[in-house]
């Protein structure tokens, strides 16, 4: 029996209270591999799930954490050994079953990645759920048929951690990258990243007209609402929004125009269930394409005492970036 600290929410009379506590590893929900947990991330939806803002948290008590990296400390999965350096992102895990905010996880190994050659466990986390759900959106442009000769591509919510990654991702992949953000302060930021234009989002966010001007042939959406409703009317005929996120609302004031006047496709992106085969490539592609440097200066690390505070600041959206946790 071993002791390990972890972030816990329960609930309560008039709703939910975070806090550090030190459990037992017999606490552990069922699992046949086990982790000890040395990087973990707060991502929009760990906001979410920490604060209570929305029903993320779907079993209490809960260990928050959608993701985590670690060594392997016990296996019973043919996959798994201990010593095994893995990583984890989605299954719902942070949201029914026991997260990576905690010293210690126990999991399916089936859910369980092996860390990516070249890839240290921090720049793992570092790039964690929202840095992978980046490269799922470029894989659904590509498997679109969409190459950077087709035009550029916008990314909103650009200063965020979904945005940060695609803009890096996109540029390398040689796209002309036209950042969206409500912080233009950070077009030096977003520019050092790859982004060929930095434009304010207010461009996006008012009235949504059926069609406008043609802008871009593709993009990735992390906001939702009219700003995705705009970006589409703006597409460029037989282009492809890729949209992952709701930072901005969960509803579309869209018209159906751009997409039976210009053909223009909308590509829904999930990255906690995806299947195994497409997330090992994503994360292959991450080691392999995304910028180390560029990596580096879109992290922040913070230590486990400190995660409620950021989990407040992210759906605040003065989050730049990553954050990428400490744990132990
Ligand atoms: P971040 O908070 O890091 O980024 C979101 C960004 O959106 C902010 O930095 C801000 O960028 C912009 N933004 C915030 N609020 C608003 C608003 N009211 N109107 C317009 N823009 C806004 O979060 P993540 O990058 O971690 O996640 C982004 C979204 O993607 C979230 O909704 C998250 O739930 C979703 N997501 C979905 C996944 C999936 O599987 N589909 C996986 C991962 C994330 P700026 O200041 O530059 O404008």
């Amino acid at each position: 029996m071993s002791e390990f600290r972890a972030w816990v929410i329960e609930k309560t009379e008039d709703g939910q209270k975070a806090g550090i506590q030190t459990l037992e590893d017999s606490a552990l929900m069922d699992g046949d591999v086990t982790v000890r947990v040395t990087h973990s991330t707060i991502n929009y939806k760990d906001g979410l799930a920490l604060t209570g803002k929305a029903p993320v948290v779907r079993q209490f008590p809960m260990v928050p954490g959608i993701d985590f990296a670690g060594e392997v400390v016990a296996s019973g999965h043919d996959g798994f050994k201990p010593g095994d350096k893995v990583l984890l992102n989605g299954w719902g895990v942070g949201e029914k079953h026991w997260g990576g905010l905690a010293e210690l996880a126990r999991v399916s190994g089936d859910w369980l990645l092996p860390l990516p050659a070249g890839l240290s466990a921090a720049e793992a986390m570092a790039i964690g759920t929202a840095g992978y759900t980046a490269m799922l959106c470029l894989m659904a442009l590509e498997g679109h048929g969409l190459s950077p000769a087709a035009g550029p591509a916008v990314v909103t919510g650009a200063s965020g951690g979904v945005g940060s990654v695609a803009v890096n991702l996109l540029a390398h992949a040689g796209w002309e990258v036209i950042a969206s953000t409500g912080r233009t302060q950070e077009a030096d930021y977003l520019k050092s990243l790859g982004a060929t234009e930095v434009i304010d989002r207010s461009e996006l966010s008012g009235d949504v007209r059926p069609l406008n001007k043609e802008r871009w042939a593709a993009g990735v959406d992390s906001v939702g609402s009219s700003t995705l409703a705009n970006v589409l009317s703006m597409t460029r005929y037989g282009g492809a929004i890729a949209a992952c996120g709701l930072a901005g609302g969960m509803d579309l004031p869209a018209s159906v125009a751009p997409f039976i006047l210009r053909g223009v496709s909308l590509l829904g992106v999930d990255s906690v269930m995806a299947p195994m085969a497409r997330r090992a490539l994503a994360w292959r592609r991450l080691a392999e394409e995304l910028d180390r440097k560029a990596l580096k200066d879109l992290t922040n690390t913070i230590g486990f005492d400190e995660v409620e505070r950021y989990a407040a600041a992210i759906l605040g959206g003065e989050v730049r970036g990553r954050i990428v946790v400490e744990i132990g």
